[in-house]
């Protein structure tokens, strides 16, 4: 279902307050700004602040103040995800209904001790889109009964998405619209390569995938504009907005800007930080200049 055609566009960004915004989020927030404006559009902000062990008040103010000195502005009231596990619990309940989801009970090491044993011998481990290994298979072979004993003698999981029963419930290609190249195009949706994803955390109630796509719906967004480093991520994104029923919109994938070694701008380098810009003397024409708009 796309997001409601006809309707003033709505658009979002969506950072995470786990840092300090650099010259690649500046992209992303202008470019949103700007689509928003020219469209007769509205701009939302989203603080996606799920992972409650790395995000602070701190990074989320300094995100505020950065972007206002950009120039931005956006919509009041600001959604702040941590504030709604609720609705991603509820999500995930539906997904579990339709028994498409596993209790994980594998822990980062021991997915690293299998996939390193396993590359030790000289066979390759899959990988996701992001060249993280993809999770084994040991937790969706084990029993329901096995699952409740776990469960109820306390042992920690996550809860993970069954992928090929989902691709199987859908049963039909998906593909998503995407203008990142300036005209629509439509691009076959192609979630296998990314395994059993995470739907919730024991430390975090909810996931990225899962709780980007609530929101996107709950909050009407119709153009998704983001970096092309969450590409193929919409392949999973889509999926889930098929199995929940949820509006789907459209998407538009920005180049990256790419730091001095070529390598992705990360939020622990200090010297693209805008906060660091702005002290060194930068004004937000600047910016605009450095990011190539
Ligand atoms: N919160 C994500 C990030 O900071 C962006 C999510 C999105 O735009 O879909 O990378």
């Amino acid at each position: 279902m796309l997001a409601t055609p006809g309707q003033n566009p709505v658009f979002r960004f969506a950072p995470s307050p786990n840092g300090l915004l650099h010259l690649g989020h500046a992209l992303s927030a202008i470019l949103n700004h700007d689509m928003a404006q020219k469209s007769s559009g509205r701009l939302l902000l989203r603080i996606e602040d799920i992972d409650l062990t790395r995000c602070t008040p701190d990074y989320e103010e300094a995100i505020h103040r950065d972007l206002r000195w950009l120039g931005l502005s956006w919509e009041e009231p600001v959604r702040r995800q941590s504030e709604h596990f609720p609705d991603y619990a509820a999500a995930l309940e539906r997904l579990a209904e339709m028994d498409l989801v596993y209790p994980a009970f594998l822990t980062r090491g021991e997915v690293k001790a299998r996939v390193g044993a396993f590359e030790a011998a000289g066979r390759p481990w899959p990988r996701d889109p992001d060249s993280s290994p993809v999770y084994p298979d040991d937790d969706k072979r084990r029993s329901n009964e096995e699952r409740r004993r776990l469960i109820a003698a306390g042992v920690r999981h996550a809860w993970r998405l069954d992928m090929q029963k989902a691709i199987a419930m859908v049963g039909r290609p998906l593909t998503w619209r995407e203008t990142g190249d300036g005209s629509q195009v439509m691009v076959a949706v192609n979630p296998t390569a990314w395994g059993d994803v995470i739907l919730s955390r024991s430390d975090a109630p909810s996931s990225y995938h899962l709780s980007v796509v609530v929101d996107d719906a709950l909050q009407g967004i119709t153009h998704v504009v983001r970096g092309l480093d969450l590409y193929h991520a919409t392949s999973v994104h889509r999926l889930l907005q098929e199995l929940l029923g949820l509006t789907e919109p459209v998407y538009h994938h920005h180049r990256l800007i790419l730091g001095a070694d070529g390598r992705k701008l990360s939020k622990s380098e200090q010297s693209t930080g805008l906060a660091a810009l702005r002290q060194a003397g930068a004004s937000p024409a600047d910016i605009r200049r450095r990011i190539g708009l």
